[in-house]
């Protein structure tokens, strides 16, 4: 019986090794939204990146032919500058960075990196030039050395810590009994979504990408980690062109341009003193965030009165 028993046994932890490994790939996969149809252009050539101005012409795109999600948008960041997208759940700001990834082709208009049309570009190159950092990040079942290293394998550990010490996660690892050795991911230490992001961001700054996305968390972080991260992605968006996703309208005060999506289309853009100053959709869109930011601290203050 022990026999039959032991490579049973074997089989067993074998099976839960692979279901393991398939959880992640399909995290990793939902994640980018994969999608194997885009196929580079016969001997493509790479993307040749200058500054990383990022520009988007009169685009429009549906998942489903019958239901647009975008229609006639258009906008340019110049190299270094970061412009904001906001707008309902729903309204298209996701896509808009898929389609910059290249998930999807896009069904009219063009967007170009550097004027180059992303369509005539490899994709390899394409998305070496482009850091994201995702609502959520999904993490390697690894060391949360080799999460940060991904980046940019073959970075020195001096320059992995280095990254991890802007993304202000440094301090947090060597708190940890293994430091940069803790296994993370589902089988490791499960890290809260603020550090996640945090892994996330250090390995961005190891990257060091031309253009940056970063598509805020929906879910809220604390207020604290919160602004930890905005310091953090603040720096890592010094000098390069980042297209933020915004959720809180905190995030995006000092942005260069904030587009207003609406059902798909931009219906305002400027930047938040202007657009404050036309009483329109983001003037309503911050007057009820700060409605229900006071109301939460207000909340918070009884909670320590009592
Ligand atoms: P949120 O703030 O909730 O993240 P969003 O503005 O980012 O929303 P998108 O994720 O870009 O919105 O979605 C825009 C529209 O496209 C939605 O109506 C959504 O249902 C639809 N959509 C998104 N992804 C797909 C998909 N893979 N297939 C079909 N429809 C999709």
């Amino acid at each position: 019986l022990l026999q039959l028993y032991l490579p049973l046994n074997f089989l067993g932890s074998a099976y839960r090794e692979i279901k393991y490994a398939l959880t992640d790939m399909e995290d990793m996969f939902s994640l980018l939204s994969a999608n194997a149809e885009i196929e580079d252009v016969p001997s493509a050539p790479d993307l040749n990146v200058g500054g990383g101005e990022v520009r988007f012409e009169d685009v429009t795109f549906a998942y489903d032919p019958r239901r647009p999600v975008l229609q006639n948008v258009s906008f340019t960041v110049p190299p270094g500058k970061s412009v904001a997208i906001v707008g309902a759940s729903g309204a298209g700001k996701s896509t808009l960075s898929r389609l910059l990834f290249r998930f999807y082709d896009i069904s009219g208009g063009s967007i170009s990196i550097d004027g180059q049309n992303i369509q005539s570009v490899s994709q390899n190159s394409l998305r070496a030039a482009i850091g994201i950092v995702p609502q959520d990040t999904v993490l390697f079942n690894d060391s949360i050395y080799y999460n940060i290293a991904y980046g940019r394998p073959g970075a020195s550990p001096s320059e992995i810590e280095q990254a991890a010490r802007l993304a202000k996660i440094h301090d947090f690892v060597l708190g940890l009994p293994d430091g940069y050795d803790t296994v993370v991911g589902e089988r490791g230490l499960k890290l809260s979504g603020g550090e996640k992001q945090r892994v996330a961001i250090a390995r961005t700054i190891l990257k060091a990408p031309a253009v940056l996305l970063f598509d805020e968390a929906t879910s809220a972080l604390d207020t604290h980690t919160e602004k930890e991260i905005q310091a953090s992605l603040k720096d890592v968006a010094t000098g390069r062109t980042s297209l933020v996703i915004a959720h809180r309208l905190s995030t995006v005060v000092d942005s260069d341009e904030i587009l207003v999506l609406d059902n798909g289309r931009i219906k305002e853009r400027g930047t938040h003193a202007i657009l404050m100053a036309q009483a329109g959709l983001y003037a309503a869109m911050w007057k009820r965030q700060q409605e229900a930011s006071e109301a939460e601290q207000s909340l918070e203050h009884t909670d320590t009165v009592d």
